[in-house]
């Protein structure tokens, strides 16, 4: 077992930011309005991700850190229809088999909550805690069980760069929760959770780039298109402000990416990557989700209809400022 977690966690757990992503979602999908991550040294050696999400039982919490234990698929029709970001039930297993992890959560029904201690996937303390409504989670020292994998990990710097992104990609995702990374106890980055996309926008990239964008509405048939893109000045050296989701998931395509090339290059010399938010809302069927276990590539039915609306969302947006 605790190898079968090793080597699943080979598939899920990458890198912090991989780890970040997977309880950030978790806390999403217990509809969390608010969620705090804090991170040491990258999150190499630690990470702690808060929320006031619904939290769990006893048993549930007990549940939880066994493989495959999802809450969120009950039959298999569900698979075909999945609102939640996790579905698997793999990733506290794997996060608590290469890492000291702890679980401290509480029911919003239950007077006490539960203490989980694990260390390299073997339980080490189970306990009664007090706690307020919602979910803890720590990982400390990932993969200190498996040197090969903590070899491979970059500097704490650019490890906390991928958590930076990744948070910034999920609020913008979710502007209706409000995100906080603390790196090294300082506050990187803070989300107000008004549920406008512009105000998330503005938390991430400044108030005088918000003022900046270009909104995006868009549909052709059962594909909507939403969200925004910057005037053609606002461009950045590599993609690191182009947020795609689907269905409220956040997703990276080079499909996708280079239908906006094209929108902006149809118009314009090409002189870096634009700022973009795009977010796209297709019928569940028409989009698998399934094909990646870190679920960040999506598959449509239907590539090119998706690549055209993108690109006449944009070009259309484009058009429009000026005028
Ligand atoms: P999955 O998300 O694929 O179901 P996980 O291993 O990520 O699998 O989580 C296992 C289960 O633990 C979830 O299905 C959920 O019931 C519970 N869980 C995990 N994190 C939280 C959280 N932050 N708040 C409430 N429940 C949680
Ligand atoms: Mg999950």
């Amino acid at each position: 077992e605790t190898t079968a977690n090793k080597i699943a966690a080979g598939e899920v757990v990458e890198r912090p930011a991989s780890v970040v992503k997977e309880l950030v979602e978790n806390s999403i999908d217990a509809q969390s309005h608010f969620i705090e991550v804090e991170i040491v040294d990258g999150g190499i050696n630690y990470i702690r991700v808060s929320d006031d999400g619904i939290g769990m039982c006893a048993a549930d919490a007990r549940l939880a850190i066994l493989r495959h234990a999802t809450s969120k698929i009950r039959t298999a029709d569900d698979l075909y229809n999945i609102q939640s970001l996790g579905f698997r039930g793999e990733a506290l297993p794997s996060i608590a088999a290469v890492s000291r992890f702890t679980l401290t959560t509480r029911l919003h029904s239950e007077p006490i909550g539960t203490y989980i201690e694990i260390q390299g996937g073997q339980v080490t303390d189970m306990r009664e805690a007090g706690r307020n409504v919602g979910t803890t989670v720590t990982v400390s020292d990932l993969f200190f069980n498996t040197p090969a994998r903590r070899k491979f990990l970059k500097t704490p710097a650019t490890e906390s760069a991928y958590i930076h992104d990744i948070l910034g990609k999920i609020a913008l995702a979710r502007p209706d929760i409000a995100i906080k990374l603390i790196n090294n106890k300082r506050q990187v980055l803070a989300t107000t959770g008004t549920g406008r996309l512009l105000d998330a926008a503005a938390s991430l990239y400044g108030y005088k780039a918000a003022a900046e964008l270009l909104p995006l509405d868009y549909s052709d048939g059962d594909i909507h298109i939403t969200g925004y893109v910057g005037k053609p000045h606002l461009v950045k050296s590599s993609r690191q402000w182009q947020t795609w989701t689907v269905n409220g998931r956040t997703i990276s395509s080079r499909m996708l990416s280079k239908a906006l090339d094209n929108a902006y290059h149809s118009l314009l010399p090409k002189n870096g990557f634009p700022l973009a938010i795009i977010q796209i809302v297709i019928p569940s069927d028409k989009v698998d989700v399934n094909v990646h276990p870190q679920k960040s590539e999506v598959k449509f039915s239907d590539e090119q209809a998706v690549f055209r609306a993108v690109y006449k969302a944009v070009l259309s947006a484009l058009q429009a400022a000026k005028g």
